[in-house]
């Protein structure tokens, strides 16, 4: 059975290849077996790291903004070993790429916690851009902050979690960890960008401040928008001229910037960030998951297209981080009703890879996954079935058995050769465990916190 070469997934089948010595050069040292496929690396373009999954600490799915007080209840962990066991799940479903957009609130760790996530990185082997927390406005409730969710909370609660409302760094002092993050990087495989949390969250000044640094030093901007209806219900308060026109007259729409999730953009600010070169970053299951929605994405086919490309965000569909359903959900999501399809298995490929390479600065990667095509099509009748609807209708996890990037084998029939991921992992659970204790103290009062939220927002008019 020959080999494959998928180089260009959607737009032309495979090439068959009879034997490696009629690989191309760079992919001569790929350890291949008859009836594997080789294609470019998909791309996890928005995610945040979670060695332990949200479930696994107590997050059951919510509505986004109510859900968002259970990450509370994230355990206290090595910030190496988490982003290690993180990365090493990924790789070993052969992604060759991700976005980390890291959680720390805090501008004092934020260069010991980037170091740590890069140099797990490169123990993994795979390619990262580093998306270093941007935030000063508005925590745990739009319009107003903690104190909007006082008359929700026991007087008891409230002094309890009085303690813990964030006191911001000025935003010259969290602009500059960014810079001291990416001065501390010496792994070309990484890429540091600024990540403001989203619009709700950054004051004016901290937006403006962004724009501004970002055209300085040529540093991408990776930043949540308009993920759910209470966002867009704020924000059009918030910016009568519309968020994304206010974006745009500050200087942050570039193709420097890529937006995650975008569920509720409007028609006409679709066509902003397409005529600025924005990329969208679109997380199918997580919009579900956490009720926001589906993105609008096959909407913008007509007038050139959107540049999107796709994302874990820590919460896929079968809760298993396997970027390749996630890009199965999405060419459902987007398939419309007609007779013919318009988003094509062409437009997910190009996510996955191309536009996804953009979104973390490795636009000109070359980095393989090796499949076992073999056993994934071993009771196929016909052999000439297009490569790329094969693998949108049936590819997962267990079928990745090869990960290269930048010419290093990652990843050999699901075992790393950087790192031995059982231990890791076993050890990041010692580590959660030990923190139980405190967590389990924690839980009635991120319940509580919960609640509030849902109360306070259920008092705003159409949005029960
Ligand atoms: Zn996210």
């Amino acid at each position: 059975m020959a080999m494959r070469l998928l180089l260009n997934p959607g737009h032309a089948p495979a090439q068959r290849i009879a034997d490696r010595v009629d690989l191309p050069g760079e992919l001569q040292s790929l350890r291949l077996e008859p009836g594997d496929l080789v294609l470019p690396s998909p791309v996890n373009a928005h995610d945040h790291g979670y060695g332990i999954r949200t479930l696994d600490f107590g997050a059951v799915d919510d509505a986004l903004e109510v859900w968002i007080p259970s990450l509370r209840l994230r355990p206290r962990t090595d910030p190496y070993l988490e982003a290690l066991v993180a990365f090493g799940r990924l790789a070993r479903t052969g992604v060759g790429a991700t976005m980390h957009c890291h959680n720390s609130l805090n501008v004092d760790r934020l260069v010991d916690e980037g170091g740590a996530v890069m140099r797990a990185a490169g123990d993994i082997g795979i390619r990262l851009a580093l998306s270093c927390p941007l935030l000063d406005y508005d925590a745990w409730a739009y319009d107003g902050g903690p104190q909007r969710l006082q008359p929700f909370l026991s007087p008891a609660d409230w002094d309890a979690l009085a303690g813990t409302i964030p006191a911001y760094a000025p935003i010259r002092a969290q602009l500059s960890a960014v810079e001291a993050v990416a001065a501390a990087n010496t792994n070309p495989l990484i890429d540091v960008q600024y990540g403001p949390i989203g619009p709700q969250w950054c004051s004016n000044a901290l937006l403006e401040a962004i724009a501004e640094a970002s055209v300085l030093h040529g540093r991408r901007i990776h930043m949540h928008l308009l993920e759910s209806p209470r966002q867009r219900l704020w924000l059009d308060q918030r910016f009568p001229e519309g968020v994304v026109t206010y974006l745009d007259k500050i200087g942050f729409l570039s193709p420097r910037l890529a937006v995650a999730h975008g569920v509720q953009l409007r028609p006409d600010e679709l066509e902003l960030l397409v005529a600025r070169g924005v990329q969208l970053v679109s997380n199918p299951t997580a919009n579900l998951r956490l009720r926001s929605g589906v993105a609008p994405i096959a909407s913008t086919l007509e007038n050139g297209g959107l540049a999107f490309a796709i994302g874990l965000d820590g919460t896929g569909l079968d809760d298993d981080q396997d970027l390749w359903r996630e890009m199965r959900l999405l060419y459902l999501l987007q398939g419309g009703r007609s007779l013919t399809r318009r988003l094509t298995a062409r437009h997910i490929f190009d996510a996955a890879t191309r536009v996804g390479g953009q979104v973390v600065n490795a636009a000109d990667a070359a980095d393989y996954t090796v499949i076992d095509y073999r056993a994934l099509t071993a009771e196929a009748l016909f052999d000439d079935v297009d490569e790329a609807e094969v693998l949108l209708t049936r590819m997962s996890a267990k079928y990745a058995k090869g990960l290269f990037v930048a010419g290093r084998e990652v990843m050999h029939r699901g075992e790393l050769t950087g790192i031995d991921f059982d231990a890791a992992l076993a050890e990041l659970l010692a580590q959660a465990r030990a923190d139980q204790p405190r967590l389990e103290k924690q839980r009635p009062l991120v319940g509580a916190l919960s609640a509030a939220t849902r109360a306070y927002y259920a008092t705003w008019s159409g949005l029960s």
